[in-house]
C-alpha cells in the first residue's frame, strides 16, 4: 500500500466547513494529514469534522472571520495547540458579491471583499510564518481564481482581490523559500459550490450552457477538482514549486 500523502502534515483550511475548502479537508485527513478547518459559521464546520471523523480521520474546527487578525491568531494557535505545530495552510476563504458599476461601488462594499479575500491570507500568513520558519518546513496554497487572469464585467472588486492573492503568493514565495516554506496558488474556473449560487440563484438551470459555451471539458468542475490540485501543492511531491499558479478550469481560459 502507498504511504499516506500527507502523513505527519498539520494542515489549516479556511473555509473548510463548505464547497472548495470541505473536499480539500476530506482529501487531506484521507491522506493522513491532520486537520483544522475555520469558518465564520460553527454548523458546517461540525458536519464536516464529523464526516472526517466517521472515515476514521483526524480533524478539529475553530470558528472565526479571517478579516480579523485576532480571529486568524486565534486560528494558528489553536491549530498548534491541537496537533503541535502547523506545516500546511490552505487559504480557501473567500467570497463573491457582484459590485456593477465601479463609479457606484461603495468604499464598503470595497472593504468586504478585500479584507476577506485579500486581507485574511495577510492575517492567516503573517501567524504562520514563524512556526513554519522555525521547523524550516512549510506550503501554503492560496485559492485564487481565473478571474485574476480573466475579467468579469461587474466584478472589478473581486478580480482585484485575486489578483492580489496571485501578486502575494509569489512574493511570499521568493522571500521565505529560505526558510523551506513554499506558496503556490490554485486559479479555479466555474466550481459547483454554494457560491456558484450567489449572484446566480438559478444556477442549476444556466450551468448546462454555461458548460456548452466555455468549457471544454464539457462538465462543471468539482470541488474535489481543487482539492487534488491543492493536495500536490501541499505535499512533498511538489518539493520544487513554489510561486507558482496552477490553473484548474477544464480549460476555459485556454481559448
Ligand atoms: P463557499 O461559499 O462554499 O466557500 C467559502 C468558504 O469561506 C465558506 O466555508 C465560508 O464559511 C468561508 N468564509 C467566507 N468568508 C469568511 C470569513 N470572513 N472568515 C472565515 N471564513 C470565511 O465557496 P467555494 O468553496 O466555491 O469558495 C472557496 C474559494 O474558492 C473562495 O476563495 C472562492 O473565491 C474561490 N473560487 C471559487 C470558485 C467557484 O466557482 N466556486 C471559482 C474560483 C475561485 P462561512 O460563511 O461560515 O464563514
Amino acid at each position: 500500500m502507498c504511504e499516506p500523502r500527507m502523513k505527519n502534515c498539520v494542515a489549516l483550511i479556511t473555509g473548510g466547513g463548505t464547497g472548495i475548502g470541505e473536499a480539500i479537508a476530506k482529501l487531506f485527513a484521507k491522506e493522513g494529514a491532520k486537520v483544522v478547518i475555520s469558518g465564520r459559521r460553527s454548523e458546517p464546520l461540525a458536519t464536516t469534522v464529523q464526516a472526517i471523523k466517521d472515515a476514521d480521520g483526524h480533524a478539529v474546527y475553530i470558528s472565526g472571520d479571517v478579516s480579523s487578525m485576532d480571529d486568524a491568531r486565534r486560528m494558528v494557535s489553536f491549530t498548534v495547540d491541537q496537533y503541535g505545530w502547523i506545516d500546511t495552510l490552505v487559504n480557501n476563504a473567500g467570497v463573491i458579491r457582484r459590485t456593477e458599476k465601479v463609479e457606484e461601488t461603495t468604499e464598503e462594499e470595497w472593504n468586504w471583499l478585500v479584507d476577506i479575500n485579500l486581507k485574511g491570507i495577510f492575517h492567516t500568513t503573517k501567524f504562520c510564518l514563524p512556526f513554519m520558519m522555525e521547523r524550516k518546513k512549510g506550503a501554503i496554497v492560496n485559492i485564487g481564481s481565473i478571474n485574476a487572469f480573466l475579467a468579469a464585467p461587474g466584478y472589478a472588486t473581486y478580480c482585484a482581490t485575486k489578483g492580489g492573492v496571485v501578486a502575494y503568493t509569489r512574493a511570499i514565495a521568493l522571500q521565505y523559500a529560505k526558510y523551506g516554506i513554499r506558496a503556490n496558488v490554485i486559479s479555479p474556473g466555474m466550481i459547483h459550490t454554494p457560491m456558484a449560487y450567489v449572484d446566480r440563484p438559478n444556477f442549476e438551470e444556466l450551468v448546462d450552457d454555461i458548460v456548452e459555451r466555455f468549457y471544454p471539458i464539457k462538465r462543471v468542475g468539482l470541488a474535489e477538482d481543487v482539492a487534488y490540485a491543492a493536495l500536490y501543492l501541499a505535499s512533498d511531491e511538489a518539493g520544487w514549486v513554489t510561486g507558482q499558479n496552477l490553473t484548474v478550469d477544464g480549460g476555459f481560459s485556454i481559448k
